[in-house]
């Protein structure tokens, strides 16, 4: 079983945090940058009037043991700040001093092995979007999808001087391209959780892309591996007496089940279950069913069921389903879904299906 998260690693502004904010807003799921976690243990540290030399001292334990770190994430994605001892520091994480604290404190195993359970328990079993340095390697390892994103020095810097909206020359430009290596120096050849990319990321040096191209370029990957995942969903029955029928054979309204038992399997293998789905406010109501019987199932037999999301359209969803059995297909067929709100009202279908659906070219 993957982690549900999308783990998205890289230096200081590799575009992390703007396309894992887009992600977020495509796939309706939360968004966590963590470097901003960092960031305000370093504004509580320096609020306290304590120094950047400081960090290395005695206090930290104390510090850490009296601290209180929580997010507001909108289930939906868009929104994320971070809470400290509940006061949102906001604009105020985001200065030079900053920065190098948090470079500075994200430096130290006890800060981090704290922050370890601190995040994973923040994502908890949600498909999520987060960002960060380390995300698919010590907090996420198992994360079902994983980027390490990077881009020049310099182009890293024009995108830093750009986001500040000011005017600025080749002299600045210069400086902030030498603070950023300065940063990315720190953070790769620290001893704790250097930066360093997921032997299993997905590797995307954005240098020549804009932010655009580089969402396109998450979102399709992100597709095609839950797209494969799905696919490669097979579940395992074997028949029970119970199921069958007075000629020894499967009774014919059973293959239905085996379907909803494999759409159900499907969307868990596929990163969201259907009850999550219904917690979130949509349901799928069958609005038509089909099935060709082509050889009877009998008790004890193996049945081999797999399928698909066919076709995905407005409010209409299509999941086609097989079964096999010893190699020799039992039956198919499909059934034909509409997506309606907790009202009953039709409603689009939710991205976390429409992932799942290969249009053709
Ligand atoms: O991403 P951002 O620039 O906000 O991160 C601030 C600092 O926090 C980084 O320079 C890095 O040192 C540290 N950090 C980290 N591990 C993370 C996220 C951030 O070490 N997962």
């Amino acid at each position: 079983m993957f982690s549900n998260v999308i783990a998205i690693d890289g230096p200081a502004a590799s575009g992390k945090s703007s396309v894992a904010r887009l992600i977020a807003e495509r796939l309706h799921i939360p968004y966590i940058s963590t470097g901003a976690l960092y960031r305000a243990l370093a504004w509580k540290w320096f609020g306290l009037g304590r120094s950047l030399e400081a960090m290395n001292g005695d206090g930290m334990t104390d510090f850490l043991n009296s601290t209180r770190l929580a997010c507001k994430c909108a289930p939906e994605g868009g929104l994320f700040e971070v809470e400290i001892d509940g006061q949102c520091p906001g604009e105020a994480l985001h200065t030079q001093e900053i920065s190098a604290g948090a470079s500075r404190i994200a430096a130290l195993p006890e800060v981090r092995s704290w922050l370890l359970d601190v995040q994973r328990n923040m994502a908890g079993d949600r498909r999520i979007v987060m960002e960060g340095r380390d995300i698919g390697t010590a907090i996420f390892p198992d994360a079902r999808h994983k980027f390490f994103l990077t881009a020049s020095p310099e182009v890293r810097a024009e995108r830093r001087l750009k986001q500040s909206g000011e005017p600025f020359d080749e002299a600045a430009l210069k400086r902030v391209a030498a603070e950023i290596a300065a940063r990315d120096e720190q953070d790769r050849n620290r001893k704790t959780a250097p930066l360093r990319q997921a032997e299993d990321a997905i590797f995307l040096d954005n240098s020549a892309m804009d932010l655009e191209q580089t969402l396109q370029f998450i979102m399709d990957a992100v597709k095609e591996k839950d797209i494969r995942i799905s696919r490669n969903t097979v579940l395992h029955y074997r028949v029970p007496y119970a199921d069958t029928d007075q000629m020894g054979v499967v009774y014919y309204a059973n293959y239905l089940k085996y379907f909803e038992m494999f759409r159900t399997e499907m969307m868990i293998a596929a990163g969201e279950s259907y009850q999550k789905m219904e917690e979130h406010g949509y349901a799928l109501p069958v609005i038509e069913a089909v099935c060709h019987y082509k050889a009877p199932a009998r008790f004890e037999d193996i049945l081999e069921i797999t399928g698909r999301v066919a076709e995905c359209r407005g409010v209409r969803v299509k999941i086609e389903c097989e079964i096999h059995c010893r190699g020799k297909l039992l039956a198919e067929g499909y059934t034909i879904h509409a997506c309606v709100s907790r009202e009953g009202k039709p409603v689009k279908v939710p991205p976390n299906i429409t992932v799942l659906w290969e249009e053709k070219k």
